[in-house]
């Protein structure tokens, strides 16, 4: 069935999409292509992305996978998170006949996309292994009878020899239209989540060859891509790779220093909306929630020694926004859909970049600006390293050399992050092999570039004095002698006799600490990996000592200015906002689903910024389909007038002219 699909528009739009799921759009294959049908399919999506998801105009290439999608064509879809991936073969899924399977990891992703789908009046099911065997036959009965257009599998269930039965009958009475394959990356052993049941996928291809496929993932790396290709045996697929750049993330990173958890607070009572933090470890964990909720902030711990139960509790708490911030370690976020988290703070340094990168990219998927924040402390880098020193054969009780040194260099590249003082973005993003040219307006070092100091008389002073103890001791030892200390240490050894005894009073113990890590870090010194941490100079510690090379230190970044007070219509606006946000809890509630299956943050903004008062306005509202217009609109647009005559009461008016 190769050729062009077209499909009717004024059918489309006269659709009687109140019938739950009875979404038969009737698409006509044709044989042969002309010119008219091709501007068919350039003009239907577009359409079709209003009337049922209520957006305005695609995301950049949803529009040509759509297209490559509804030409029957094998895609590759390589996009990072809250790229839109999902509407890549939902949207095809509405305007092509037939049944669109769908292939899902996680059971919990599953149900989030079959309730938003819902709730936008499309018909979509699930089958995994929490339902019986009954409801399952129910579901097969409302495919067979065209109610559903899309179906999510998990992949073990796929591949039994009862479903391939029942897909048979599927595809000879209906017809499958497409296979997605969600979170593709799980084929692959070189990603990080490498899941056997993939491998079998293939099969699919084989028993149904002329069903397109399109494959999904985030995952950055080249060497995944190409294993998707391969282990999926796409077919000549359109291959649509997005920067891995997320525009709306704000990036920063702080000191974290004594009064850290007075900072944390701090901030999260500064940060509207929800927000992850994550630690190192359990205990980590634990604390920090204890801290927050003594002071008042909703918060709930979520960690591996936590019971299924508790961990699954919580995370819908999360999730319906019962709670509004997660404290969790790294085991917390896969398969986490949440669209509307506003920030994710790491109080703990990450272990590597990549996994950086996938963290704190759970914020913002809806596309609205979110912060990203990283703790950073030179005390946290020892803790790391003690952990990758841990790494040994669990048989021998050798040290994993190779695995250690990976492990050290993933954690310069986190380090060479945090102290950098270029764009975060241009660091991130070449770490994916993808140049970008700084100035993104939306990091500290791009908002405030932080000034560089010469600090290269100290650097000599802290290399002459490692020289001077004959490169035996370790930082503090060497920052005590230069602090002039009056350890038993130090004495014993003689070492107050130096001449560079006491020479560094003029400086603090952190401010020491800064340069030494600095020197390391710029490869102006060396450490041992022996666990001593014994300090060693090479060939550029001699060039700075002979003053042939000179050594700056960035300033660290000041606390953030508090911002400027915002205007009337601001404030006024953020209140209506606080109330559309209780009327989505509310009508959430009411159905059991997470708040953003109703409207997506965005969309609230909009509603509370152009304050629709009709229905038709509120219709034009991004994130408004028709569907949802039927069931939400009056309770909104309601909302929205009693706040706007309140706002007219005199009281108001007679404030506002003082
Ligand atoms: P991904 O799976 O790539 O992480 P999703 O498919 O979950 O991303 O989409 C992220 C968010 O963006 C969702 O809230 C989705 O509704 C929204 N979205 C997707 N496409 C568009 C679009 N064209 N216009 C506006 N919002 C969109
Ligand atoms: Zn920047």
């Amino acid at each position: 069935m190769e050729g062009w699909i077209s499909v009717d528009i004024n059918r489309l739009m006269t659709f009687d999409f109140t019938s739950l799921g009875a979404i038969g759009i009737t698409g006509t294959t044709r044989a042969t292509s002309g010119a008219a049908s091709a501007d068919e399919i350039t003009a239907a999506p577009e359409q079709a992305l209003k009337h049922f998801f209520g957006y305005d105009c695609f995301r950049p290439g949803q529009q040509q996978i759509v297209e490559a999608v509804l030409q029957n064509q094998d895609v590759l879809v390589i996009m990072p998170t809250g790229g839109g991936k999902s509407l890549c073969y939902q949207l095809p899924a509405l305007l092509k006949p037939g049944l669109t399977i769908v292939i899902s990891p996680l059971i919990a992703l599953m149900q989030d996309q079959v309730q938003s789908l819902d709730d936008n009046g499309i018909g979509a099911t699930f089958l995994n292994s929490t339902l019986s065997g009954a409801e399952v036959r129910r579901r097969n009965e409302c495919i067979l009878n065209r109610a559903i257009k899309l179906l999510y599998v998990a992949p073990e269930r796929l591949l039994t020899e009862p479903f391939l039965h029942f897909l048979d009958e599927v595809a000879a009475e209906i017809g499958i239209a497409t296979i997605a394959i969600d979170e593709a990356h799980c084929v692959s052993e070189w990603g990080h989540d490498f899941r056997p049941e993939y491998r079998q996928l293939k099969q699919l291809r084989q028993r149904y060859p002329t069903v397109p496929v399109i494959a999904l993932t985030a995952t950055a790396t080249a060497r995944v891509q190409q294993d998707i290709q391969q282990q999926l045996a796409l077919r000549q697929p359109l291959i649509h790779i997005a920067s891995f750049n997320r525009p709306n993330l704000h990036y920063e990173v702080r000191p974290k220093q004594k009064q850290a958890q007075r900072d944390l607070l701090r901030l999260i009572q500064q940060t509207a909306g929800s927000g992850i933090v994550y630690c190192l470890s359990r205990k980590k964990v634990e604390e920090i929630t204890q801290k927050l909720q003594a002071a008042g902030v909703e918060a709930l711990p979520y960690h591996a020694g936590l019971t299924d139960v508790v961990r699954q509790q919580n995370q819908t708490r999360f999730i319906r926004d019962d709670v509004r911030v997660m404290v969790a370690t790294i085991a917390f976020g896969m398969g986490i859909n949440k669209p509307d988290v506003r920030f994710v703070i790491h109080y703990d340094l990450p272990r590597n970049l990549e996994g950086y990168y996938q963290e704190s990219g759970r914020a913002g998927r809806d596309g609205e600006p979110a912060s990203c924040i990283l703790f950073f402390s030179f005390g946290d880098i020892r803790t790391i390293e003690y952990l990758i020193a841990q790494k040994v054969d669990p048989n021998t009780g050798d040290p994993l050399l190779a695995e250690q040194q990976i492990a050290r260099q993933q954690l310069r590249q986190v380090i060479d992050y945090a102290e950098g003082t270029e764009c975060r973005r241009t660091i991130q993003l070449s770490y994916f092999g993808e140049r970008f040219d700084g100035n993104c307006n939306r990091c500290d070092n791009c908002l405030r570039p932080r000034s560089r100091q010469d600090w290269t008389i100290e650097a000599q002073k802290f290399l002459s004095c490692v020289a001077r103890c004959h490169e035996r001791y370790g930082m503090t030892y060497i920052i005590d002698v230069l602090r002039g200390a009056k350890e038993k240490r130090i004495l014993a050894n003689r070492h107050d006799q130096l001449s560079t005894y006491g020479i560094g009073k003029d400086h603090t113990l952190e401010e020491w600490r800064t340069l030494g890590r600095s020197l390391l870090h710029q490869g102006l010194l060396e450490e041992t990996t022996d666990g001593y941490a014994v300090l060693k100079l090479n060939a550029l510690s001699w060039e700075v000592l002979r003053k042939q090379r000179s050594v700056w230190l960035a300033q660290p970044h000041q606390p953030v200015a508090t911002r400027s007070a915002p205007s009337a219509a601001r404030i006024k606006a953020e209140q209506l906002f606080d109330q559309l946000r209780k009327l989505r809890k509310e009508l959430a509630d009411e159905q059991g689903v997470p708040p953003y299956v109703v409207f997506a943050d965005s969309s609230l903004r909009l509603m509370s910024q152009l304050q629709p008062q009709t229905l038709d306005d509120f219709g034009q509202i991004s994130g408004v389909g028709n569907h949802k217009l039927a069931r939400y609109g009056s309770r909104f647009v309601q909302e929205i007038q009693a706040f706007c005559q309140a706002q007219d009461q005199p009281a108001d008016e007679f404030e506002g002219q003082s």
